[in-house]
Parts: structure tokens; C-alpha cells; sequence
């Protein structure tokens, strides 16, 4: 969805199925979402992730939760200093305080609720964290099954990259979701040798105006010899694994371009 980010999980077991929304992109982009969502078979989702309240993460998220039904809301526990007075975050605080859902707010080694073979970890932000940037307040997840893990970072920038290193010691992933739409302030190169990545992506809009994802990102994903998709060449990524082997298949549809 242009620049902006949304990963959705499915799990499904003898248990049932589980849908994970993690952020929805800007507001132009809900209508849209919400049809992909139902396309999918989505019509309620177990868990809504803000990974932060910036606009392209969380912009249709009021219009989601007004259109949806939503069992858990997440998002990220972050400074009163910080939290955003926006038209589309007051949206997202009210559609779910007229439904009674609470927000659970998330920090490091919170729990996210999912079925028994599925884990989600949250590895940030830390509590009490001082960070100048909002992007590194980000909720950022290890979603696990079997061994195979993905590392969802939001925006989260080098500090946060650091303080992960720091606190926790297993980081490794197939599957990186590059910070920050593969600006070089993110995926450091330790950071990056933790993980120790099969694919990074990057999610990032086609001509974006902030030239993401940025070359020094790029060269130190090619000097570790991983894979790179992008959204804007790619388009969207389907992700698939028993637990074991992975697969991935790119180019299906996208919304660039808005509705
Ligand atoms: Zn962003």
C-alpha cells in the first residue's frame, strides 16, 4: 500500500484458524484493505497490531476497527510527551473505546495471545525507554512456528536496534521486515548479522520522496548475502511455511496508487 505498512498472519490448526493484522497503511488505503481482508476469507480479526502511531502505519486503522470486528488491540507503549494528537490516532482511540475493546499496550517480553504452536515475542520498545524518535517506540515482534521465524520491526531505528542486542539473545529470522522502509537509520549491520536473515523486506512506496529504501541499507544487505523484495518492485509478498521449509511468492496485487 505505497509507502505505507501492513503484514497480516494467518495460523491455522485444529484449533482453528488466527489472524494477526499488523498495521494498515495510510487512511486511503482502508476501503482497499478491508476488501483484500475479506477477500481472504478475513471477516474478524484475533489480534490488531499498531506497530506506532504514524499515519502510514496506523491512518486506516479507525476505519478498520469501525468495519471489523476486533478481538485484541496492541500498541506499543509509548512516553505521554510522545503520543501523537492526531485526527487518525484520536480515530483509532475512540472506535475502540465505542466498541469496549481495551488497548493493551505492548513492551519488551509483553504476551500476545495466539494459539499454543504459534509465538509471538515482543522484543521492543523497552520500558521506560528514552529515545528521541517516535519510529523507535515501535512494537517490534518475532512471529515463530516450528523454526521458522519472522522479525516484524515497524519503524524501529538503530537505538532500538541496540537495545534489542542488548536484552535479547536469540534474534534470528528468515524473514527481516526491514525497520523504517529500509532507511539506512535502520538495520544496522549487527543488528543484521544477529538476525542473520534468508529475505529482508522492504516496504516502501515507488518513488517515495524520501528515497527509500536508502543505498547504504541495500549495500549492507547485499554484503550479507541476503535476499531482497521490495514493495514497490514486488509488490505484495506471500510468506508460507509448515514450520520447516519456507516459500515465498511476490507480485501479487498491491495497492500503490491508493483506491
Ligand atoms: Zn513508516
Amino acid at each position: 500500500m505505497g509507502q505505507g505498512d501492513s503484514q497480516l498472519v494467518r495460523f491455522t490448526d485444529a484449533s482453528g484458524t488466527f489472524h494477526m493484522l499488523i498495521d494498515t497503511g495510510e487512511r486511503e488505503y482502508a476501503n482497499g484493505l478491508l476488501q483484500a481482508l475479506r477477500a481472504l476469507g478475513v471477516d474478524r480479526l484475533d489480534a490488531l497490531v499498531m506497530s506506532h502511531p504514524h499515519s502510514d502505519h496506523m491512518g486506516g486503522m479507525g476505519e478498520i476497527l469501525e468495519q471489523m470486528p476486533v478481538d485484541r488491540l496492541y500498541m506499543p507503549v509509548v512516553p505521554e510527551e510522545y503520543a501523537p494528537t492526531t485526527v487518525s490516532y484520536e480515530h483509532v482511540l475512540d472506535a475502540a473505546s465505542e466498541t469496549g475493546l481495551p488497548v493493551i499496550r505492548l513492551v519488551r517480553g509483553s504476551q500476545v495471545e495466539t494459539p499454543a504452536s504459534l509465538t509471538v515475542q515482543v522484543l521492543s520498545p523497552e520500558e521506560d525507554a528514552d529515545w528521541e524518535e517516535l519510529n523507535n517506540f515501535s512494537a517490534v515482534l518475532r512471529v515463530s512456528y516450528g523454526e521458522t521465524s519472522f522479525l516484524l520491526t515497524g519503524d524501529a531505528e538503530g537505538e532500538a536496534e541496540a537495545q534489542i542486542l542488548e536484552h535479547v539473545s536469540d534474534l534470528h529470522a528468515q524473514v527481516l521486515k526491514c525497520g523504517h522502509h529500509g532507511s539506512s537509520t535502520s538495520t544496522t549491520a549487527s543488528f543484521l548479522c544477529a538476525v542473520a536473515p534468508d529475505y529482508a523486506v522492504i516496504s516502501c512506496g515507488a518513488d517515495n520522496p524520501y528515497g527509500h529504501p536508502h543505498s547504504e541499507t541495500l549495500a549492507r544487505l547485499l554484503d550479507a548475502g541476503v535476499q531482497v523484495l521490495r514493495t514497490d518492485e514486488d509488490r505484495t509478498l506471500l510468506f508460507s511455511t509448515d514450520g520447516k521449509q519456507l516459500t515465498v511468492i511476490q507480485g501479487l496485487p498491491s495497492m500503490e496508487g491508493g483506491p
